[in-house]
Order: C-alpha cells, then structure tokens, then sequence
C-alpha cells in the first residue's frame, strides 16, 4: 500500500501525508502504487508537489503487473529474505549458546508437570525457601521458621532438597541403582 509500504527512501508516506488530505485527493488508506502511477505518470495532486517537495525526488520506476506483492524482512545484518514468522522470530531472539540439558528436560513421552519442574530445576530456579527469604525484606520473621518438609532440619534449598536432605539422599540412592546411574556423582551438572 502506497502510505504505509517502504518502496521508496522516502516512505512510509503515512508519516508525512494525513488521512484527510489523502481522502480529500480520492484516494483511501487501501491505495495502491499502482494506483499513483499509472502509465509513466505520478497521478499526485498538482498542490501535492509545493506542499511535499520531495515527491519531486521520487523516481519513475517500472512497475511489473505480473508480479505478485511480496511480504519480505530485512535481517538484522540487513539482507532481505522471505518473510516468515520463524524467519522473523529467530532472527529477532535473544541467542545464547546451546544448552546441554533439553533432552533431559523436553522429550517424547514427558510428563509436561515434570518437564516444567525439571526445566526450573536446571535453571536453579526452583522457588525454595533459601530463595524466598532472600525476598524477605519486609522483616517477616515467618521464613526463618520455615524448613524442609522431608527432614524438618533446616530450609531446603536446591542443593538440600535433592541431594544433602537426608531423607532424598536416600531416595536418590536407591534410584540412582535402579537408573543404572551408580557411577554418577551427586551433582546436578554430572547427572545432566
Ligand atoms: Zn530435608
């Protein structure tokens, strides 16, 4: 559409020409290119060209009617490319390096509760009480008390909870022997 489309340096033309004058031309806000340039000529009102000098800039061009409009993106590195939305979304992202853990976290047959738990486990993100109290700051005295609902020792934490807590050490441990994991430390980092 000719107001809003960059097909020239000095568009969109929406920043510089108000509905009202476009409505007061004949043309709507669906106009097209094709429509202003018709065989050759810019079919801009005559007043336009005093009131927009820079319309007189715009050169003529060929425009191939057996061409179909083309959504395209301008990459970040500024080459255009066919537009998609996973085009779009990958080149916009944030990117980090690859992570080791999505297959023990994302994989066919998980349970998506346990995937959810399992991707803020690895994230150390879980919303344990050593956590919760470093939000305390109003004071509240109540988070001291809190501690491990398994061994009521002492606040759990990501590393009480699955491997210092008595009582999951001893469910670890017997796991780890039905895993076939016997070999493997008590480290999130070596059993990923
Ligand atoms: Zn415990």
């Amino acid at each position: 559409m000719v107001w809003f489309d960059k097909w020239n340096e000095i568009c969109p033309l929406r920043s510089i020409v108000t509905p009202r004058l476009i409505a007061n031309a004949g043309f709507n806000m669906n106009t097209k290119l094709a429509d202003i340039f018709v065989q050759g000529e810019w079919r801009w009102p005559a007043n336009w060209f005093a009131r927009f000098p820079v319309l007189l800039n715009v050169q003529d061009f060929e425009i191939y009617s057996t061409c179909k409009d083309q959504l395209q993106w301008r990459m970040r590195q500024g080459s255009l490319t066919d537009f998609s939305t996973s085009v779009a979304w990958d080149n916009l992202r944030r990117q980090q390096n690859e992570v080791l853990w999505p297959k023990v976290v994302w994989f066919p047959q998980a349970i998506p509760k346990h995937a959810f738990l399992m991707w803020l486990v690895v994230q150390k993100k879980l919303k344990t009480q050593d956590i919760m109290s470093s939000w305390n700051s109003s004071g509240n005295a109540n988070l001291n008390l809190l501690c491990c609902s398994l061994c009521v020792s002492g606040p759990d934490s990501h590393n009480h909870l699955f491997f210092e807590c008595d009582y999951s050490a001893q469910v670890w441990s017997d796991i780890k022997v039905l895993a076939g994991m016997e070999s493997i430390q008590n480290e999130w980092t070596d059993i990923f």
